[in-house]
């Protein structure tokens, strides 16, 4: 009933095979992780598991909010964090050797802080079994926690704080239903204020719908917050049941809003059709850090 339009040459996804992606593989199952890269259904996983590059996703599978874009599970997670899960993540980073370990969660809107405390831990175990490792971590947004959640995790300095803004504020009622545009603006400037060294990211998603002018002032207002680092790919509908494909964004036109992002002082954008928050994130923070 609602026809989705035809994928574009310009979406071609690998089929994911190979030695490098089965060794991250036995990996995440050895050590009952739960990835993005799985989860998400996301079109990389084939190129990053074969670099050793995964998005690692903490605190369950099972998400209490419902946002229409994400494949992940919604309803009440079992009560306790599984206090094993940070060494567990250490241990899996140690064993793939990575540079750069990028960390989510769920949205745990059952817990008091909202899993801060955990995150923090995982960061630590992280930094103690890999020091060379940077940490990046994808946050939930932590509405209705108490303020110290935020300043918990901040403390633990990972090297990359990134929350997604997802799309623009005139569709978070259908997009984001559980979230607040303005909130998690917020939350990317108090990260900065808490500690003005730490590189802070956001993203969105394209073709859900936005217009030109929206994700341009997207992009001011996270420049208003000081984010540094920004990513733009299009939306894939994960499931017929989810958020419709409104249209194909043109490479032509991600590349269009990666130089605008530049203009506006962004350090490090990326704005592909493929482009995914974790895409390459390594390769562009070493690259970042030789400059
Ligand atoms: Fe995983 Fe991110 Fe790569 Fe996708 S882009 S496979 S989520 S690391
Ligand atoms: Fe998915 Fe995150 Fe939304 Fe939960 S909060 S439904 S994990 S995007």
């Amino acid at each position: 009933d609602n026809p989705q339009p035809k994928k574009p040459s310009w979406i071609r996804v690998k089929a994911p095979a190979g030695k490098g992606y089965m060794d991250t593989r036995n990996i995440m199952r050895e050590h009952k992780l739960v990835t993005v890269c799985e989860e998400a259904g996301c079109p990389n996983v084939g190129e990053c598991w074969s670099r050793g590059h995964a998005t690692m996703m903490i605190m369950g599978e099972v998400c209490t909010r419902a946002c229409t874009f994400c494949n992940i599970a919604t309803g009440k997670p079992p009560k306790d964090l599984d206090v094993f899960e940070p060494g567990r993540v250490a241990d899996a980073v140690q064993k793939l050797g990575l540079n750069h370990v990028v960390v989510t969660s769920v949205d745990r809107d059952d817990i008091e802080d909202g899993g801060a405390e955990h995150f923090a831990q995982t960061i630590r175990a992280i930094r103690h079994r890999s020091p060379g490792t940077t940490i990046e971590i994808l946050t939930p947004d932590f509405l209705n926690c108490p303020p110290e959640a935020l300043e918990v995790v901040v403390a633990a300095k990972p090297d990359v704080f990134n929350h997604n803004l997802e799309t623009v504020p005139g569709l978070y009622p259908q997009v984001r239903p559980g979230a607040r545009y303005f909130h998690s603006l917020r939350l990317l400037q108090r990260v900065k204020e808490l500690d003005p060294h730490m590189f802070t990211k956001s993203g969105i998603m394209a073709g859900l719908g936005e217009d030109r002018q929206a994700v341009h002032q997207v992009m001011d207002d996270m420049r208003a917050a000081n984010v540094d680092f920004l990513t733009i790919g299009q939306y894939l509908q994960p499931t017929p049941k989810h958020h419709a494909v409104d249209r194909f964004v043109t490479p032509e036109e991600f590349a269009a809003y990666e130089k605008a992002a530049y203009g506006k002082g962004f350090l490090m954008v990326s704005a592909t059709p493929l482009t995914r928050s974790s895409y390459h994130a390594g390769d562009d923070f070493a690259r970042l850090r030789a400059a």
